[in-house]
């Protein structure tokens, strides 16, 4: 087990030389509304090209901040955040935009699929968004890999939940993102459905390189990456880069004790 407990805020997972795909450095976040208290305090992490990472800790340690200033949908307070190589704490709308839709792939839990689509308008939806031509080869390959090639033209609401967040699973892989960000992708579904997803997300790391960020509560979700970052109190508690469920979970017990 690598657990680098109480460590100075700071974390690299990557195991060089793989390349970096996500750089926090020393990344604080306050929200205007927060009333001073900070989300982030002082957070430093890498984590690998083509690796799938977990971000772990209690309710309201900031795992969600984190993945949404790593991903550019906050910016944030102090610190810099490298996406992809590119600096984007620095960036400013609509700069940081153009950056996301170029960059990042997103899965949430509650699917955020748009409803008056079908399932092939929303796969193509975030490339239309980022103003590329869509393509369409490639967009009914990852549709075909969720095993909804014969959904194309079905709305959502005539979907179940595992097969709208295996939909938004092939929208956020359809735009080949440098990172794909997922903000517990499972939270809204049964066993059978969250596994099938997260074999999705660990089949696109193996078999695509897709790089892969997941924000989740679970420990046995946890065991599908390759390495789990642990949050508390908005800071870098630890790593663990040889998962288990068992593993997650010891530490998870050790940080709600707290
Ligand atoms: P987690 O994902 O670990 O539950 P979050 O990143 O959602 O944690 O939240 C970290 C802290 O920041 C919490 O105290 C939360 O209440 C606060 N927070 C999160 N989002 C906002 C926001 N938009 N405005 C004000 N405070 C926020």
């Amino acid at each position: 087990m690598r657990l680098r407990s109480g460590d100075a805020g700071s974390m690299y997972l990557a195991s060089d030389p793989v390349a970096t795909a996500v750089e926090l450095e020393d990344v604080s976040k306050t929200y205007p509304g927060g009333g001073g208290t900070p989300a982030l305090r002082g957070v430093s992490a890498r984590l690998g090209a083509g690796t799938f990472s977990a971000v772990m800790g209690p309710s309201g340690s900031g795992k969600s901040t984190l993945l949404n200033c790593a991903a550019g949908l906050e910016r944030p307070s102090a610190g810099r955040v490298r996406l992809a190589g590119e600096d984007i704490g620095a960036l400013r709308e609509p700069a940081l935009t153009r950056a996301r839709r170029r960059r990042a792939g997103f899965v949430f839990q509650s699917f955020n699929l748009v409803p008056a689509l079908s399932v092939w308008q929303n796969v193509l939806l975030p490339q239309r968004l980022a103003g590329v031509g869509p393509d369409r080869r490639w967009a009914d390959e990852v549709l075909a890999r969720v095993g909804l090639s014969g959904r194309k033209h079905d709305r959502p609401d005539r979907l179940s939940g595992g097969q709208q967040q295996r939909v938004a699973v092939a929208r956020a892989l359809a735009g080949r993102p440098q990172v794909l960000f997922a903000d517990e992708p499972t939270g809204a579904l049964d066993l059978s459905s969250g596994h099938e997803v997260l074999a999705l997300l660990r089949e696109a790391v193996d078999e695509l390189g897709q790089t892969v960020v997941m924000v989740t509560h679970d420990p046995v979700a946890a065991a599908w990456a390759d390495q789990v970052l642990f949050l508390a109190d908005g800071r870098v508690h630890s790593s663990l880069g040889d998962v288990s469920a068992e593993r997650v979970a010891a530490v998870m017990t050790e940080l709600s004790a707290r």
